[in-house]
């Protein structure tokens, strides 16, 4: 048997302090997951729970420790938005994972960027369609290196911070998602079987803005580091 096509490898998230690399599965995201943000967007969270969507796992770009990415501002836009996450990644599946065994499947956390068109994702939601091309497109989630949580703990708590060249645009903490890390992870796995290599965005807090070519965009999460994108 050959492949008519090589297939691609999977993306490689680099393991922090090692040479490992974690293999990307999948991509899930999760909508509206702090209050503030969700007001921001013109939600009441009250009565609008959080909700999945997804990314290709090519759309990860791993961000190695210390450096700065580039990152080509993206077609089709004139309003692309930075989002910073905690991204918790899975080390063990399951299916109908219980809240209180839900951390044992998940293997380290990571800093992210949900990059969104946000022009276009509001098109698509007005209309009622899906959202992919606003959120789904090439090189939309710079990643920083996985975090083990043998090694920081469970993120149930932490600062959450984003500057754009030096300036504070997003301050908030973990401790404010409306669902955490467990929940997120438990509720997920009734919807989708979850493996190892899988990815999960837990949602940005209140600040979401533009950036344009020139700009550097600094996030960060405590006990995980900051990373440095250069937007060209
Ligand atoms: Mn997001």
């Amino acid at each position: 048997m050959a492949f008519i096509f090589p297939p691609e490898a999977p993306v490689g998230v680099p393991v922090i302090g090692t040479s490992d690399r974690f293999a990307v599965r999948r991509v899930y995201c999760v909508g509206r997951n702090y209050v503030a943000h969700a007001r921001e967007m013109g939600f009441d969270p009250d009565r609008e729970p959080p909700f999945f969507f997804c990314k290709p796992a090519d759309a990860i770009v791993p961000i190695d420790s210390g450096g700065t990415l580039e990152l080509a501002y993206p077609s089709q836009t004139q309003n692309y938005h930075y989002e910073a996450e905690l991204v918790a990644v899975i080390g063990k599946g399951g299916s109908d994972i219980a809240v209180e065994h839900a951390l044992d499947h998940v293997w380290g956390y990571a800093v992210g960027l949900d990059m969104t068109r946000r022009d276009l994702q509001m098109k698509m939601r007005e209309m009622g369609r899906p959202w992919e091309i606003g959120k789904a497109f090439d090189r939309s989630a710079p990643l920083g290196p996985i975090h083990p949580a043998s090694a920081v703990g469970h993120l149930n708590s932490g600062a959450v911070w984003l500057t754009v060249n030096g300036v504070t645009k997003q301050k908030s903490d973990v401790s404010y998602l409306i669902w955490s890390v467990a929940e997120t992870v438990a509720d997920l796995s009734k919807y989708f079987g979850l493996e190892p290599g899988d990815v999960i965005y837990t949602g940005t807090p209140e600040g979401v803005g533009a950036v344009k070519a020139g700009d550097v965009i600094a996030v960060g999460v405590e006990r995980l580091g900051e990373l440095k994108v250069l937007v060209v």
